[in-house]
């Protein structure tokens, strides 16, 4: 499913998307200090994701998520987790909003899995500590990643408070079917950091990203800064939470979170 086109053109003629990457760096290295004052940027764009948790209730649904990311990113399954790359997993509540739980919280939500991925921080202090410049802010907000600027420093990792980074410990090409790789994406090497990178590749050719279409209407991808935007929309009349709000980052990935209509 493709975004509506007026959506996406009046998201992709603010933002820069479809800017060469050069273009779109120069654009972030001039506005990043005022983006980083607001949480709502300049550039009025700032890409954000919701996702409702009462809508992913299968086993089936987080798979086909996460195997939509995954395949078409080439992001290899290794066994040993001490080694694993991962762009988009599951994890429980407690581990997800190790800052919002409490012992009476209903069993329902004790139970479910949610979807975790880079937040795309408004204030992401992975971009603050890369010493080369290989993770940067874009101006509509995505947290971007040259793997080819990267010195496997893993500054940027131990600056993610969400564990939104894997490190390329082993070769990962060993880990994927060269054969079946997508060819339109290119595969990573061993000594380097990544993450999901908001399928910029797809945005730029006016997709959604690739979770959001596969979601069935549970993740919902939009412009933040934009009041009228399906994801304000969300935001306005839905409870919703973000992870380790105490840390300052002001992430750009929303839960839904509700009671028993929406847990289980
Ligand atoms: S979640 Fe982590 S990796 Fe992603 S932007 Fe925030 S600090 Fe950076
Ligand atoms: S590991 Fe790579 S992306 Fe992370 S801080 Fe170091 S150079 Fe930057
Ligand atoms: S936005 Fe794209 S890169 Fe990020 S988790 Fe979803 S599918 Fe993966």
């Amino acid at each position: 499913m493709s975004i509506d086109r007026r959506k996406f053109l009046k998201i992709a003629g603010l933002s820069g998307i479809g800017l060469g990457l050069s273009a779109a760096d120069s654009l972030v290295k001039g506005k990043a200090h005022a983006s980083e004052e607001s949480s709502l940027p300049e550039s009025g764009v700032r890409l954000a994701l919701v996702i409702d948790i009462g809508k992913i209730r299968t086993d089936e649904d987080y798979k086909r998520i996460t195997d939509a990311c995954h395949s078409i990113h080439n992001v290899p399954s290794i066994p040993n987790t001490k080694h694993e790359v991962k762009w988009i997993w599951t994890d429980n509540y407690e581990h997800t909003f190790p800052d919002q739980t409490n012992e009476f919280i209903p069993h329902e939500m004790k139970e479910k899995r949610f979807l975790l991925l880079c937040n795309h921080c408004a204030k992401p202090p992975c971009v603050r500590v890369c010493p080369t410049k290989a993770t940067f802010k874009r101006p509509d907000g995505i947290v971007a990643q040259d793997p080819h600027r990267c010195i496997g420093c893993r500054f940027c990792m131990a600056a993610c408070p969400y564990g939104s980074r894997s490190f390329n410990w082993v070769d990962p090409r060993k880990y994927l079917d060269m054969n079946k790789t997508n060819p339109d994406y290119p595969t990573r090497t061993m000594g380097v950091v990544e993450k999901c990178t908001l399928c910029v590749e797809r945005l730029a050719r006016g997709l959604e990203p690739a979770c959001v279409e596969v979601s069935n209407g549970a993740i919902v991808f939009g412009n933040l800064a934009d009041p009228g935007s399906n994801v304000r929309k969300i935001l306005s009349t839905h409870y919703t939470i973000i992870r380790k709000p105490a840390v300052g980052t002001q992430p750009s990935v929303f839960y839904v979170i509700g009671g028993g209509e929406n847990a289980g």
